[in-house]
This record gives structure tokens, C-alpha cells and sequence, in this order.
């Protein structure tokens, strides 16, 4: 498969790089956050200085999103590799978004049905799984609303898990250039949300199937082989 090729061998470059980078990252990122916090409650800024903090603070709350959605493109790592059948962490972030997904009338529906077990980074599946619910709330908040459905099954020898929205969808176009780096029609997204997706699924010698239809709803059925 064609478009699978291409995606395997953008993900090892990126990768190795993000492997070194994100954890690393993180610690400055948090420190300067604070320091910048104490300095914009002083009394003794001027107008101006005030202006430069802010811009400090917006431009470390990008570098923060970008850092989440890209952390976890790094090789799994052994404390955090577990052998179970991925409820706690489907259950664990479907509550972390929930009030993301209220915020914009967006209606959560969960479904866990799975007793297969597989070796999994779970920090990785976590991150996988936000990035996937974040994408969907966000195509149906355009559209005021609507249904957010995350479907956790087993079918022969594999996982399946289904997130559907009824946001407002993609070309077929669009749906090919999913997972490219920096890929995003979102005036503050990363484009790198479905990069990460794509490599985690990879790892686990899954599929990753998208049915969309431009202003319906999107579908993605990812297959786990056990
Ligand atoms: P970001 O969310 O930062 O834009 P992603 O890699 O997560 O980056 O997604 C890339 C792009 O794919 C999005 O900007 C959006 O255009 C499209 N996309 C992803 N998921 C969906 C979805 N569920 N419905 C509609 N479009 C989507
Ligand atoms: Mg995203």
C-alpha cells in the first residue's frame, strides 16, 4: 500500500528527532512559564513591557502544544509499557476531554467491549486517543455541536476502536494528507496530531481506516492485530 509507505518512512525521521527533543523540552518550558507569571504580576512594568510579557507567554503556550502533540512520537519506553486491553486508558481520557467536549455541545457516547490484551506504551495510547477526540470536538464545534461516539470492540484476533464524529468532515484530498508534519487547516493547530496517531498505530502493526464525507462526519476504524 502506497500511501502506508510513505507515511513509515516519514515517521523514522521524525521520530529519532522528537525521541531527543520533547522530554527535554518540557522542564524549560514549565520554569520560564512560571518566572514569566511573577514578572507579569509586578507593579513596575510599563505599558510596553507588559505588551512583551504577554507575547512571551502566548509564543510558550504554542511551544507547549506543540511539545503535547508531539511528545510521544518517541520510542516507547519500557516503564511505561504495560500488557492489558486498553480500558483504563480509553475510559481515563475519554474523562479528560469530556469537559472540552461539553464546552462546545458536544454529546460523548463510550462504549467498551474488549477482553484482548496487548503490550502497549500506555502514555502513548493516552496521547493517541486525546489527539483523536481533540480533532474530532474540534470539526463539530465549527458546526455548533454534535455527537462524539468512541467504540472500543474486539472482533476474531483484534482490537477495534472506532471514533466517529459528526463534525464537518474531509475531502478525499484532505483525508491523503492526514498525518503529514505540520499538515493543519487550523489557525493554531500543530499539524502534528495524526503524525503522532499514525506512528503510535504503526508501532503496534495496526491499521489506521478513515471514512469521511465533507460536511457529514469523519470516521476512523483502527485495527490492533493481537
Ligand atoms: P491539528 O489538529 O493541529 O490541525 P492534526 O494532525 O491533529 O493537526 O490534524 C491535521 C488536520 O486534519 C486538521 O487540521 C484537520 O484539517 C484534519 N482533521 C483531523 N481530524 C479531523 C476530523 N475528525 N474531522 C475533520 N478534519 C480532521
Ligand atoms: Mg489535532
Amino acid at each position: 500500500n502506497r500511501e502506508r509507505f510513505f507515511h513509515t518512512e516519514r515517521l523514522s525521521v521524525i521520530g529519532e528527532l522528537s525521541a531527543s527533543v520533547s522530554h527535554e523540552i518540557r522542564n524549560p518550558l514549565t520554569v520560564t512559564n512560571g518566572f514569566l507569571q511573577l514578572l507579569k504580576s509586578s507593579k513596575n512594568l510599563s505599558q510596553d513591557e507588559k505588551r512583551y510579557v504577554e507575547f512571551a507567554l502566548q509564543e510558550l503556550i504554542r511551544a507547549e502544544k506543540i511539545v503535547s502533540d508531539y511528545l510521544t512520537l518517541a520510542k516507547p519506553q519500557s516503564k511505561n509499557m504495560i500488557y492489558s486491553n486498553l480500558e483504563v486508558e480509553t475510559e481515563y481520557t475519554k474523562d479528560l476531554i469530556t469537559p472540552f467536549a461539553n464546552m462546545h455541545q458536544v454529546n460523548v457516547q463510550y462504549c467498551f467491549n474488549n477482553s484482548l490484551k496487548i503490550n502497549y506504551d500506555k502514555n502513548q495510547i493516552q496521547q493517541c486517543m486525546i489527539n483523536l477526540y481533540k480533532n474530532a470536538i474540534e470539526a463539530m464545534k465549527e458546526k455548533g455541536g454534535g455527537t462524539l461516539l468512541i467504540d472500543i470492540s474486539e472482533q476474531k484476533q483484534n482490537i477495534l476502536i472506532k471514533i466517529q464524529d459528526t463534525g464537518i468532515g474531509m475531502t478525499k484530498e484532505e483525508v491523503l494528507r492526514l498525518g503529514k508534519p505540520y499538515y493543519s487547516t487550523k489557525e493554531k493547530g500543530t499539524g502534528l496530531g495524526m503524525l503522532m496517531v499514525y506512528s503510535t498505530i504503526d508501532k503496534l502493526k495496526g491499521k489506521v481506516e478513515v471514512q469521511s464525507v465533507k460536511g457529514k462526519g469523519t470516521t476512523f476504524l483502527i485495527t490492533i492485530p493481537v
